[in-house]
């Protein structure tokens, strides 16, 4: 018998950083320079063929407009099992509210046993690295480890860099810690 298992993942982080992009990409496998923001909540399914008993549903919830508050609500957040917290590289005031995001998230949902969801930090917009701010950042293997993310990755939407592996990553820890 096969079984199903739907997980719902938040992607957050603020403003134009790439979050719309990364899920366009995962899902569809497209990328336009166009900016489009969308209003409200959106998300989007990928079905996986996870083993060969299970299929993953996995449902990528995307935030529109509200990520300029810089915090999200409680229905947002609710039943979800994991979170992507995206950056751009090339703007440093993001990566200032990744720890912002991932306080919102440990604040508003947790796992049944109380602990956090797993998070996957991404450094996106790596296509662009050359303009970006490298120097100014800490070491993100520790920055990742000391503030409980489970991975990170510099990502691009534009070219397909480290969005499979990144999102991988999470469901394995999802699918590990249930
Ligand atoms: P959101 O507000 O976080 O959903 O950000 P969007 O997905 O709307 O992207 C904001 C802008 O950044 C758009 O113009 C995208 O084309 C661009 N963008 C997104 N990801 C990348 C990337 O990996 N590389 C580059 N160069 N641009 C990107
Ligand atoms: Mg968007």
């Amino acid at each position: 018998m096969q079984q199903e298992r739907l997980l719902k993942v938040l992607v957050i982080g603020d403003l134009g950083v790439g979050k719309t992009s990364i899920i366009k990409r995962y899902v569809h496998q497209i990328f336009s320079q166009h900016y489009r923001a969308t209003i409200g909540v959106d998300f989007a399914l990928k079905v996986l063929n996870w083993d060969h008993k299970t299929v993953v549903r996995l449902q990528l919830w995307d935030i529109a407009g509200q990520e300029r508050y810089g915090n999200m609500t409680r229905v947002y957040y609710r039943e979800a099992v994991g979170a992507l917290v995206v950056f751009d590289m090339t703007r440093l005031s993001t990566f200032q509210a990744v720890l912002k995001w991932k306080g919102d998230l440990d604040s508003k949902v947790a796992l049944g046993n109380g602990r956090p969801v797993p998070a996957v930090l991404l450094a996106n917009k790596c296509d662009q690295q050359r303009q970006g701010l490298c120097s100014k950042l800490p070491k993100m293997e520790n920055f990742s480890r000391e503030h409980g993310f489970v991975g990170w990755y510099e990502t691009s939407a534009k070219d397909n860099t480290n969005i499979d592996a990144a999102i991988m990553c999470l469901v394995q820890n999802i699918m590990s810690v249930e």
